[in-house]
């Protein structure tokens, strides 16, 4: 079935204006470049920060169509549009494997990671979509089938009241401080871990997302500090180059009972590779929409399955979902919740709701979504 038509959207959302609009109060701003205070004022201001997204849709020669995405940093959308778009009209979109590596080795010379493969990933999301379509079928069935019948979830952000209000046992706190907050803001991190405990149940699943932001001494000393408190992990504690600071902070954290999680920022199966290898983590949590799409997460989740690691997908979204709920490796998945409880803005519509925890993957055909094309101001990159 030959690829008849690429179309290709731009999303922004308001410029960041600081306040941490989207992603509700408390949200840290401590991202890794808070140890130079002088550049903080000047990143709010850069639109990309406050996300965005790429969508690309695939029409095949019968009118049906598959849909993908990539968030965050919508440029890639100029890369599907002037570099992949040309190359796919006329392929067969049923041979996803094919596409994929003809698309890895066009934008080898200046890819491999960062906005290419975030590229690809979209393109590569929306052909497993349409292909859903074609034999009727959730792309769940696609991967292999579900390996069990609902989706454990846990939630990230701060609303901790409402978490265990929605019935939620697990959550995942954005860093409430930093690097620049020293001890002081070590002793409040205890003490917010402490907060949540007593709100949500000492049995709650406790996890701190760092993102890239602290250090070795850092992390290990606040994990010391914290050793007491059932921290199931800590992830993505050093920049995610910094492969030798993840494993000798693993080797320090898995005495204290404390898992390292890994591979948010961390791009295709050589990429992660490189994690495993090196002993940097015990959960994977590589995200769909950067690291290669459905297709590349299949053969991360290999390597994944062979060093007995666990793999999370970071972020949440259908693509998520129908892979988790077919995946050995993935007992749960991540719900990113911020302080949009009632009625969450989304890009596609038709995502579950979760029920007390746990989310039911529809079975309708393909990923089962639609485009909102009122998610935020939209440009069409042409016809
Ligand atoms: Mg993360």
């Amino acid at each position: 079935m030959k690829i008849v038509k690429v179309e290709v959207f731009k999303f922004t959302t308001p410029k960041n204006t600081g306040e941490n609009v989207s992603r509700g109060p408390g949200w840290p701003t401590d991202l890794p470049w808070a140890i130079y205070p002088d550049i903080i004022e000047h990143m709010k201001h850069i639109p990309n920060l406050a996300g965005g997204a790429a969508v690309v849709k695939i029409t095949a020669e019968n009118g049906m169509y598959g849909l993908g995405s990539t968030g965050l940093y919508r440029q890639a959308a100029e890369i599907i549009e002037d570099h992949l778009k040309p190359m796919l009209i006329g392929l067969d979109c049923e041979e996803i494997e094919y596409i994929w590596h003809l698309m890895y080795l066009s934008t080898s010379a200046w890819g491999r990671a960062g906005l290419a493969m975030q590229a690809i990933s979209a393109v590569d999301i929306a052909l497993w979509d349409l292909k859903g379509k074609l034999y009727n079928q959730p792309v769940y069935q696609l991967l292999g089938g579900k390996v069990r019948d609902r989706i454990k979830v846990y939630a990230t952000g701060l609303a901790f009241e409402d978490y265990r209000d929605m019935g939620y046992k697990a959550v995942k706190i954005p860093r409430p401080y930093g690097l620049v907050d020293g001890k002081e803001g070590m002793r409040k991190t205890v003490k917010c871990i402490e907060y949540v405990k007593k709100v949500m149940g000492d049995d709650t699943e406790i996890a701190i997302d760092v993102w890239c932001a602290w250090d070795v001494e850092y992390t290990i000393k606040l994990c010391t500090m914290m050793k007491d408190l059932n921290i199931r992990w800590i992830e993505e504690p050093v920049p995610a180059d910094d492969y030798e600071g993840y494993h000798r902070i693993k080797d320090a954290l898995n005495s204290m009972g404390i898992l390292v999680s890994g591979g948010e920022h961390e791009f295709t199966r050589w990429g992660t590779r490189t994690l495993i290898e090196r002993d940097c983590v015990d959960l994977l949590q590589s995200d769909i929409w950067y690291t290669g799409g459905l297709s590349e997460i299949r053969k991360i989740n290999a390597l994944a399955k062979a060093k007995n690691l666990m793999l999370v997908p970071h972020c949440h979204g259908m693509p998520v979902f129908h892979f988790s709920v077919s995946s050995l490796t993935s007992p749960f998945a991540e719900t990113l919740l911020f302080n949009q409880i009632t009625e969450p803005s989304r890009l596609f519509l038709g995502e579950p709701k979760v029920d007390n925890g746990f989310i039911d993957v529809p079975d309708r055909p393909g990923l089962g979504y639609e485009l909102n094309y009122d998610w935020g101001p939209c440009i069409k990159l042409s016809e």
